[in-house]
């Protein structure tokens, strides 16, 4: 196999197989937007790191909009 750039070092528990970044839709405090995830493609489950789903996002927000 050769490296795809499109795919990270995780795997889907369920399905065994790599999963590859792919737009999905998140939402946060009632509004949606689009993010880049790693996503099974054979299940469609997004991984959603803990660093993401504790809102480190939203402070990177932050951190931009102060500069
Ligand atoms: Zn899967």
């Amino acid at each position: 196999m050769t490296p795809d750039a499109a795919t990270v070092d995780l795997v889907c528990a369920a399905c065994d197989r790599p999963l590859e970044i792919g737009r999905v839709v998140a939402s946060y405090m009632g509004q949606t937007f689009p993010v880049d995830l790693p996503r099974c493609p054979v299940c469609g489950f997004v991984y959603v790191s803990e660093e993401l789903a504790s809102g480190k996002m939203l402070k990177v927000e932050q951190a931009l909009e102060d500069k």
